[in-house]
This record gives structure tokens, C-alpha cells and sequence, in this order.
């Protein structure tokens, strides 16, 4: 089924370097399609020097978009109106036009919390969590933890600093840092989050041992695909509920959707379109 491209089209756009590996127009179109809407969304590499002209461009010419690795950051200070999510995080993932000015928002932060919700309930119960990584992703889960109620976060990176850093400009009285994997030694997690980008190859090992832990109630992996990662497959062979990252996906995509039309996008048309991509 095609769009129905008019000259009155919105364009929206994934800007990043590089982006080809993008789902994102996959599940953009397919909602466009479904609520029949007159839009278009495309992907596009753009390196950092031309990001500021792409932004502004897209948005003043009435559309908007995503931004992808490694504009995240630049993209927060482009924007003239950022939401608390773009402040807290210092990232910006999605951009349009609102009263004239370029709005930024994070969607990771409502998306992760949203992929939660589906995944164990809407009110979770989050005493002590584990969450690995410090980039971008871990900056997103530890906002949405932190608002969820979270009672106890521990961030483990393999890069202690870059933790440290994270936690002291979002995590405040409830988050640790962990200096060593082996403080994990039989401490029990309601929660462990696996937001490093190790299991996007192949042969990546899991970034944490399971066998440390004492008890762990449920694993969530930020890394969605056709095929499990190590840790979904640590977490699988030890009875723990999982999900990977595919509902994060769609759900960042539903707040950005959301912003840009103003309108609830259908799901079901946009998990249908993922699941399709991912098995090509
Ligand atoms: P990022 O900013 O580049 O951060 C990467 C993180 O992974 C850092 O904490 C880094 O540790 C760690 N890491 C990388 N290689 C490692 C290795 N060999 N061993 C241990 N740790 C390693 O990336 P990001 O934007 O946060 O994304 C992280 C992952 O989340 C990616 O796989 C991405 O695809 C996924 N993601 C998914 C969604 C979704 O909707 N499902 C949304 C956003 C991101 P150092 O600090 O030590 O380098």
C-alpha cells in the first residue's frame, strides 16, 4: 500500500550519521497510513554542521523529525522550546514547529516509561533497580525510573566516570554508582535494564553476569531484533520475565507522533510494521 504524497504533504525526517539502518519511517508511515493522515516520513544522513539548516528547515517548512546518533545533544541546544525531558537529559530526539518556535522533546523518557507499563502493569512496583549503561538510552530509563517511583537505582557502566557524571545531573538521593560488577554479588533487583549497546553484534557477550545476582524479578533490554541478544537469552534460561526494546520503540515514535499531529497514532499498525521490518 503506498501514501498518498500531496502537495500539501507535512514531511517528517530521521536525521542522523548514519541513519540507514533506521526503522523509523517503517513505523511512521504505517501509522500515517493508518489514520490517514497526509504526511511522509523519510530518513536522511546528515552530518553536524548541516544539522542546525535540517532542523529548522524541516520545521519551518511545517513538518519535523527524529534525531538519531550522534546529534542527540546538538539537537537539545538547536531547539528554542525544550520540554523538561530534553532539559533533564540534555538530549533531543524529536523536533516540530509549535506557536512559531522549534519545540524539542525526549521521547525516550515517556516511551521507556510507557514500554514498562505494558511490560509490567501501569503502576510497577521498582524497589531496587539495576541500570546498565550511561549513554544517552541510560539517561532516558534513569528520568522515567526516577519519575516512576523507582525507590533505589544502581547504575553500572563500563566506564565508571561517565556513570558518575549521569547520576550526579539526573540521579539524585536514590541513585549509586557502581564502581565494580561485582558489588551485584547476590543483591536483588526488581528491575535490571540493559541500556549499553552491547548485544547490537552478533557475538557481544551480556553485559552482566546473571549468575551474580541474588534474585532478579524481570529484565528489560533496550536492544530489539531478530534474533535474541545475550542478555535476553542469560535472563530467558533463568525463568525471568523479559522484553526487549521493540515496545520502547514504538512507544518514543507514539509520544513523537503525538506531538507532531495531535492525535493518538494507532499502534497495532505500527508493531505490525516493525515485526514485518525486523524479519526482512
Ligand atoms: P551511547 O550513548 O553510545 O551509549 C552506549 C552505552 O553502551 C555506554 O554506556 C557504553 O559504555 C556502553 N557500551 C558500549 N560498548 C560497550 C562494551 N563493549 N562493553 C560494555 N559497555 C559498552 O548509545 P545509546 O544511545 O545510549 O544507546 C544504547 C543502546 O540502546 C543502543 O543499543 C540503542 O540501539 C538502544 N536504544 C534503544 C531504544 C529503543 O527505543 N528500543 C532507544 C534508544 C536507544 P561507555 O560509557 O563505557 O562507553
Amino acid at each position: 500500500m503506498s501514501l498518498d504524497i500531496s502537495a500539501r504533504s507535512r514531511v517528517f525526517a530521521v536525521v542522523g550519521d548514519p541513519v540507514g539502518h533506521s526503522l523509523s519511517p517503517v513505523i511512521h508511515n504505517a501509522a500515517i497510513r493508518a489514520a490517514g493522515l497526509d504526511g511522509i516520513y523519510v530518513a536522511l544522513r546528515v552530518r553536524g554542521d548541516d544539522l542546525p539548516g535540517v532542523v529548522r528547515g524541516l520545521a519551518r517548512a511545517g513538518g519535523g523529525g527524529n534525531v538519531t546518533l550522534p546529534h542527540k545533544e546538538k539537537a537539545a541546544s538547536l531547539v528554542e522550546e525544550a520540554t523538561a525531558a530534553v532539559r533533564r537529559t540534555g538530549a533531543c530526539n524529536t523536533f516540530w514547529m509549535e506557536d512559531g518556535r522549534i519545540r524539542g522533546d525526549n521521547t525516550d523518557v515517556e516511551g521507556f516509561s510507557r514500554a514498562l507499563k505494558v511490560f509490567l502493569g501501569a503502576t510497577p512496583r521498582l524497589g531496587q533497580v539495576l541500570l546498565l549503561g550511561a549513554g544517552g538510552a541510560a539517561r532516558a530509563c534513569l528520568v522515567a525510573l526516577l519519575d516512576l517511583g523507582a525507590e533505589e537505582i544502581h547504575l553500572l557502566n563500563r566506564t565508571p566516570e561517565r556513570a558518575r557524571v549521569v547520576a550526579r545531573r539526573i540521579g539524585g538521593s536514590k541513585t549509586r554508582v557502581l564502581e565494580d560488577p561485582r558489588a551485584l554479588s547476590g543483591e536483588a533487583y526488581d528491575l535490571v535494564v540493559n541500556a549499553t549497546s552491547l548485544g547490537l553484534g552478533a557475538d557481544d557477550p551480556s553485559p552482566v553476569d546473571f549468575d551474580l545476582f541474588g534474585r532478579v524479578g524481570a529484565a528489560m533490554d533496550l536492544i530489539y531484533g531478530p534474533r535474541p541478544t545475550r542478555f535476553q537469552l542469560e535472563a530467558r534460561e533463568r525463568g525471568i520475565r523479559l522484553a526487549d526494546g521493540s515496545e520502547m520503540l514504538i512507544q518514543q515514535a507514539a509520544v513523537s507522533f503525538e506531538g507532531w499531529w495531535g492525535v493518538q497514532p494507532p499502534l497495532s499498525p505500527m508493531r505490525e510494521a516493525l515485526e514485518k521490518a525486523v524479519r526482512r
